[in-house]
């Protein structure tokens, strides 16, 4: 007997290398079994999931959750559980003199599972841009906030953008680099500087130090820093460090996402190895909407949907190395599951620069098992329909 049987949906599990007519059960906060055609009698409840997908729980490698402290952070089960996404990662929102607001005010009021990184920048997001000098910067403090919060730390983060890295450049991803790996974690990086102080080549020399495991987010951003050279060609330090393991995450959001840059990268091979959204309020009713809607835009910008669902579930799962309890449907791993149906229809999708596509298939979120918990998505928004 199982608590819950999710039956007859077209389960998706790239880590199993599973895609076929399954059925899921649940028992207590562990998933039991994979397997066709499990007895309806065998299950105290049962979702009924034909014509639906079922995928290990989403994660979203990057959304900002550090609701009414920073002023653009969405709730966590805006960006998770509404949404049919199960854990997310926050990208930075906190840095050590803010991040104790996060285990005391926000872990506990949400039903999705978050990660942080840790800003190098001591306040944060707060105010933007961020780091103006070096006393922005408490590597003691950090040292002290990594150690007492393992677990829900990912790694370092820092934005290639505002005084400090206008100066001193390479020096201060150098200095991310170095607190991150005290503690054995992957610095994220944001390229694409809005307010175009930067100097654009510092993408470049940042690329060429990043490890494997490191994070790139915002790799199809058309801003200063972008990974375009001024003649539409790619640098060839993206295409290295993607082959050395660097993550590649669109984190799409509101103001790092162009169509022209992700064509040019994907026609050369080079793919996002996670699909973090940047979720924040500046974006959660206009261009980003949610992690689905972001599967469904690298689908419309044709990878397929087996793609999209390893990129939003083993992979980011892998690059916060939680992949033995998470991201994947085996038997014995957290019973974290995500529901979708593949609708069809005409949507316009819309990124920074204003350019649309029209997509006719969107992945809407239906479900989110959550520990064994079953929770009815709610979608806050959706993109328009296409005329
Ligand atoms: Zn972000």
């Amino acid at each position: 007997m199982y608590d819950i049987l999710i039956k007859g949906g077209r389960v998706i599990d790239p880590a199993q290398n599973l895609d076929g007519t399954l059925d899921v059960a649940i028992n207590g906060d562990k998933i039991a079994a994979v397997d066709k055609d499990i007895s309806p009698q065998e299950g105290q409840q049962v979702i009924d999931a034909k014509g639906k997908i079922v995928t290990p729980g989403l994660i979203d490698m990057h959304c900002h959750v550090f609701d009414s402290i920073m002023p653009i952070a969405v709730e966590p089960d805006v960006a998770g559980v509404k949404h049919a996404v199960t854990t997310v990662v926050d990208g930075g929102s906190a840095g050590q003199a803010t991040f104790a607001a996060f285990p005391k005010y926000i872990l506990p009021t949400a039903q999705t599972k978050v990660f942080c990184f840790l800003h190098l920048c001591s306040f944060g997001l707060i105010p933007e841009p961020e780091l103006k000098d070096w006393d922005e910067v408490n590597l003691d403090g950090m040292a002290a906030t990594i150690e007492a919060n393992k677990g829900i730390i990912k790694g370092v983060k820092l934005r290639l953008v505002g005084k400090l890295v206008t100066s001193d450049g390479i020096e201060v991803v150098k200095t991310a680099q170095k607190i991150a790996r005290q503690f054995g974690l992957p610095i994220l990086i944001h390229i694409g500087d809005t307010d175009k102080q930067v100097p654009a080549t510092l993408t470049q020399e940042c690329l060429a130090v990043m490890e494997a495991g490191d994070i790139l987010a915002h790799v199809y951003s058309g801003n200063q820093g972008s990974v375009l050279r001024p003649d539409g060609t790619v640098v060839p330090e993206l295409k290295a460090a993607m082959e050395r393991g660097v993550i590649l995450d669109p984190a799409n959001g509101r103001n790092n996402f162009s169509f022209n840059v992700a064509r040019r990268c994907l026609a050369e091979g080079i793919l996002p190895t996670v699909i973090g959204t940047d979720l924040n309020h500046r974006c959660l009713k206009d261009r980003t909407f949610s992690l689905p809607v972001n599967m469904s835009k690298f689908m419309a910008l044709g990878l397929d949907l087996k793609q999209v669902v390893a990129m939003s579930t083993i992979n980011p799962a892998c690059a916060i190395h939680e992949e033995a309890k998470i991201g994947s449907l085996k038997p014995g791993m957290a019973a974290d599951v995500s529901i979708l149906e593949l609708q069809s229809g005409a949507w316009t999708l819309i990124d920074t620069p204003g350019e649309t596509i029209k997509t006719d298939k969107l992945l809407m979120p239906v479900t989110a098992i959550k520990n064994g918990k079953v929770i009815p998505a709610e979608p806050v928004a959706l993109p328009p329909l296409a005329s």
